[in-house]
């Protein structure tokens, strides 16, 4: 695939212009890009999961596994250049990918869909390679311009090159065969001198080996920090929307619209909850019993 190509031969000074000019060439005006997680099953912290925004729950369904759960996250146009330039600045090599033969059919609109049942993406940093194993489904437009790029991720693994834990690993076996030694040996016993410094010598070759394999800041899902942080931005954006409407509506500046609008809902978010109150009462409350709803009423308005 030429986006690949381009993907790959990307100048060296991974310039967001450049990223721009690749967008613009190879996605629709209104693209999406998706990473589903609700099929995963190796997530090892499923605090990570947490770390996508809420919000992405109602906004939209994976086409592949129907799931709406909100795990997983969604890039429109406009992030993708940006989201492409910290990729390869956050030390990604090359990110290749895997497919079987598509599945591929026309909609009635127009447009085609190609869909992967199997499809491998590939992650390659300098030390580390992430290999994603899911399904894939991209939909073109009439343009051939890509609309939709959804990956339903299934697992992932991270592997590290033999090379780079061996020494390590080595180093702890010769510590704990020294340590064995100066137990064996002394038929006197061990002095707690000798003690500490074989502890010593264990704790560094450990924290050596915890250091190689901690090279990449990834979160469990195998996402750098960064990307996943660059991916959330939007979403927070979209989240102040209504603050801007209402800085715009009431032609006041973003700290002071941020003082009245923190009232306003407050006082919105109050009356909702008095609302709310009364009906439970209502419907709670024995007909009659109405000095005891206002007793409760009373208590709600002082909280
Ligand atoms: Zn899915």
């Amino acid at each position: 695939m030429q986006y690949i190509y381009h993907q790959r031969h990307r100048p060296q000074e991974d310039s967001i212009l450049y990223w721009r000019k690749f967008v613009v060439q190879y996605f629709a005006q209104r693209a999406r890009k998706r990473w589903c997680l609700a099929m995963y099953d190796n997530v090892g912290n499923q605090a990570a999961l947490g770390a996508f925004p809420r919000s992405s729950t109602e906004a939209w369904q994976c086409g592949i596994c129907g799931s709406k759960s909100g795990k997983g996250f969604e890039a429109t146009f406009e992030v993708l250049p940006r989201l492409n330039q910290i990729k390869f600045d956050r030390g990604v090599i090359d990110e290749l990918l895997f497919v079987d033969l598509p599945n591929e059919y026309r909609l009635p609109s127009g447009v085609m869909v190609l869909e992967y049942a199997k499809a491998v993406q590939e992650t390659v940093y300098d030390q580390l390679r992430v290999v994603r194993e899911g399904q894939l489904r991209i939909i073109f437009s009439q343009e051939l311009k890509i609309l939709l790029w959804e990956f339903c991720a299934r697992r992932h693994e991270e592997f590290f090159p033999r090379r780079l834990v061996a020494p390590q690993v080595n180093q702890l076996l010769q510590v704990a065969q020294k340590v064995q030694n100066t137990v064996t040996e002394s038929s006197a016993g061990v002095s707690a001198q000798e003690m500490q410094a074989n502890c010593n010598m264990f704790v560094t070759a450990g924290r050596q080996l915890a250091r190689s394999l901690e090279l990449q800041s990834l979160n469990d899902l195998g996402f750098s920090k960064r990307y996943v942080r660059c991916l959330q931005a939007p979403e927070v954006v979209s989240s102040m929307k209504d603050l801007i409407e209402f800085s715009q509506e009431h032609k006041t500046g973003p700290i002071e619209s941020l003082k009245n609008y923190a009232q306003q809902a407050a006082a919105k978010l109050q009356s909702q909850k008095m609302q709310e109150m009364e009906q439970l009462v209502n419907a709670q409350c024995l007909p009659g019993d109405q000095s005891t709803l206002n007793k409760f009423l009373e208590c709600c308005r002082t909280e």
